[in-house]
């Protein structure tokens, strides 16, 4: 599926395997929340974002409406992904159980903190939101840009 922010023109590509690996992902830990990073490869001048894989924390703290993942082991983990696979870090995804796949005020501070962090090299890191419910799911994708948080609309299904 392809996904476009017009005002800026960067655009986001992730195959509905992917997010449906996610939705299960969530889903299991129902009604609480769940995520992990996200790995993919820029191209098209880094105009584009692909998203090819996840990693799923080993540690993490989450309740109904609170998620933080630890970061134990991912440092190996994202260095054997870029030496097999070209994969490099490029953002966060988590749920949000019966709520909007809006990002709340944690989650814009959390993404301003993660631009800020200087090991963390990409300039517009992505934020998927998952909204789970029992049988049904949406998504919401946004990226940092400038300081702000902008959405990318769904272009073309897949
Ligand atoms: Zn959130």
């Amino acid at each position: 599926m392809k996904f476009v922010n017009r005002d800026t023109r960067l655009e986001l590509l992730i195959n509905c395997e992917l997010i449906n690996r996610l939705e299960v992902y969530g889903k299991e830990k129902y009604p609480n929340e769940f995520g992990g990073l996200l790995l993919g490869k820029y191209i098209n001048s880094n105009k584009t974002v692909v998203i090819k894989d996840t990693l799923l924390p080993k540690k993490y703290k989450s309740s109904r409406y609170y998620f933080e993942r630890g970061s134990n082991g991912l440092k190996e983990l994202l260095e054997q992904y870029y030496a097999n696979e070209g994969l490099v870090y490029v953002g966060e995804w988590h749920t949000h159980p019966d709520n909007a796949a809006v990002p709340s005020q944690t989650d814009i501070r959390a993404m301003k903190e993660l631009a800020e962090d200087k090991n963390v090299l990409i300039n517009n890191p992505v934020l998927m939101i998952l909204e789970i419910q029992k049988t049904d799911y949406n998504i919401g994708i946004y990226f940092l840009f400038n300081g702000k948080l902008l959405q990318y609309i769904l272009a073309e299904s897949e």
